[in-house]
């Protein structure tokens, strides 16, 4: 198998809750590549796991940052800044809604929960892009998470369908600004993986088991799998893409229709 050497860069990674986490399936990749790693945490209410899980990696680095809190994105940013003085690689892996906005229908989503919604999972990512920007070179790039529902309606994602579009419109937007820099960003859509978020998501277990059915490859992706894509997106191997989605989905978004066993 390939290797990729990352030795010498400098990789930040916003959204790991815990080992399940979309974001430490790509930072473990990213840390086995031999990049040195920092690491952004909603509340302290996270911080201990995520102390516990950078045991591993020595010379982590653990930032608060709540990305609906302009001065803790400016902080993370500024000690990053002073700390390591640049920049090469940005995983963003933060998504919410509200639960109400999505047990029920979309139209009854309230004001409040679908900007709650969009500003978490979609905005962020143009705030961060913003902060990291200063820190980046050429060659420097980003990835975020995003879902088959915001290109196909997924009952019960409702909101979240909506934001994973204004997310993957971002990324294209994005990656016209920051290609004038060499700076690249992409998304990686990953089919259902059974993470703390996916699991708040009314029904996740069924639409698990009905996707790893229906898929090209007959089961689901792995965390693994995510993360591989995650390190080929940032790397150098993917030097000439940008401004991408791309699914890591056993395939399940190229079927156009479902049969059953009995259905020939
Ligand atoms: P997760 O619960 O492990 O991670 C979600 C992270 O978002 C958590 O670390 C949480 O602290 C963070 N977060 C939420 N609100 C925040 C805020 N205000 N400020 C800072 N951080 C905040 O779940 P995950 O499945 O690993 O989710 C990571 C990304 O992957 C999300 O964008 C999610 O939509 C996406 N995704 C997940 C799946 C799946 O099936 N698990 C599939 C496709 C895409």
């Amino acid at each position: 198998m390939m290797q990729i050497d990352l030795t010498g860069k400098k990789a930040l990674v916003m959204g790991v809750a815990n080992r399940r986490s979309l974001g430490w399936a790509i930072a473990t990749k990213l840390a086995e590549a031999g990049a040195e790693m920092a690491f952004t945490y909603q509340g302290e209410r996270l911080r201990g796991e995520l102390e516990k899980l950078t045991a591993e990696l020595p010379n982590s680095r653990l930032y608060q940052c709540d990305v609906t809190v302009e001065e803790e994105l400016d902080a993370a940013f500024n000690d990053l800044g002073t700390a390591w003085g640049k920049l090469d690689y940005v995983v963003h892996a933060i998504a919410f809604a509200p639960r109400p906005a999505m047990d029920g229908r979309y139209i009854d989503t309230t004001r409040d929960d679908w900007i709650t919604a969009l500003e978490i999972s979609s905005y962020s990512l143009l705030a961060v892009a913003r902060k990291a920007e200063p820190l980046l070179d050429e060659g420097g790039s980003l990835v975020t998470l995003s879902y088959y529902a915001a290109e196909k309606v997924i009952p019960k994602y409702n909101v979240m369908g909506v934001a994973k579009s204004a997310l993957e419109s971002t990324v294209r937007y994005l990656a016209y600004d920051l290609g004038k820099k060499g700076i690249r960003i992409n998304a990686v859509s990953a089919g259902p993986v059974r993470t703390v978020a996916a699991r708040s998501i009314p029904g996740f277990i069924k639409m698990f088991n009905k996707v790893g059915d229906a898929a090209p490859l007959g089961r689901n992706v792995t965390q693994d799998e995510v993360g591989n894509l995650g390190l080929f997106l940032l790397s150098e191997l993917a030097g000439g893409i940008t401004g991408e989605t791309v699914y890591v989905d056993a395939g399940y978004h190229v079927m156009g229709m479902q049969l059953e066993e009995d259905d020939g």
